[in-house]
């Protein structure tokens, strides 16, 4: 269980992470590199070799490693519709 908050909730009850689109990405790695919050897994002896192994490390609303691949595949959640849960669940929870 994360301690940390953002807007005042629990980081681990909010869905913001990268999601991999496998048919897309080259596994160059350069998400890897520019990341310094070890989102992602590499994972040598794998198939996959590259997973997203700890989304809640993972900055709400930053979509910086998808800027940098190349193939673009990264993607994440809605931004707006984030914001939107994220204003309920804190409703959700000043209500009891
Ligand atoms: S930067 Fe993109 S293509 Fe490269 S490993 Fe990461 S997700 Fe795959
Ligand atoms: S969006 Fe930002 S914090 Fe999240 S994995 Fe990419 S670079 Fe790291």
């Amino acid at each position: 269980m994360s301690e940390t908050t953002f807007m005042g909730v629990e980081r681990d009850k909010i869905d913001w992470k990268p999601t991999i689109d496998y048919t897309k990405c080259d596994y160059c790695m350069e998400c890897v590199k520019f990341c310094p919050h070890k989102v992602f897994e590499v994972r040598e002896s794998e198939v996959i070799k590259l997973i997203v192994r700890n989304a809640n490390n993972c900055v709400v609303f930053c979509r910086a490693c998808s800027k940098i691949c190349g193939p673009d595949a990264l993607s994440f959640p809605d931004k707006n519709a984030t914001t939107q849960r994220i204003k309920e669940i804190r409703r959700e929870e000043s209500n009891g």
